[in-house]
């Protein structure tokens, strides 16, 4: 079972924000910003590059809890960065599909 896997089954801990029937946010291990959190599928989906057509109503779930996680930290009205990696360049390390809400300070464009 992968990693994300075991944080959704609560195998492993991990400061849990939010959570419903079908996702569930936590804060990342390695904050890269003053609001840093993951949101999950609890059904493993590998990455983006995974999801098929039935994963739309998931996927949509994933980024209206985004807005949600966002509200509750704070940081709506300040702005917010959405990002899912998928595969090398992007940098992704972990293959079950998240959304990474980043905020509290601002952020450049383009992204390193
Ligand atoms: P990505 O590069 O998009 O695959 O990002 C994976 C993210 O998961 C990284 O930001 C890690 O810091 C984070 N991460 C890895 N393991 C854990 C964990 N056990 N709990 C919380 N965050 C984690
Ligand atoms: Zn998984």
């Amino acid at each position: 079972m992968c990693i994300f896997c075991k944080i959704a089954n609560k195998e492993i801990p991990a400061k849990i924000v939010l959570e419903d029937d079908q996702v569930i946010a936590f804060h990342d291990l390695n904050p890269q910003a003053p609001t840093h959190v993951l949101i999950i599928p609890k059904r493993h989906i590998a990455g983006i590059g995974q999801a098929e057509p039935g994963d739309e109503a998931v996927l949509g779930r994933l980024l209206l809890a985004a807005r949600r996680v966002a509200e509750q930290a704070g940081i709506a009205e300040s702005g917010f960065r959405i990002v899912v990696n998928h595969g090398a360049n992007a940098g992704q390390t972990v293959f079950h599909i998240h959304v990474h809400v980043l905020g509290g300070r601002p952020m450049a464009w383009p992204p390193g």
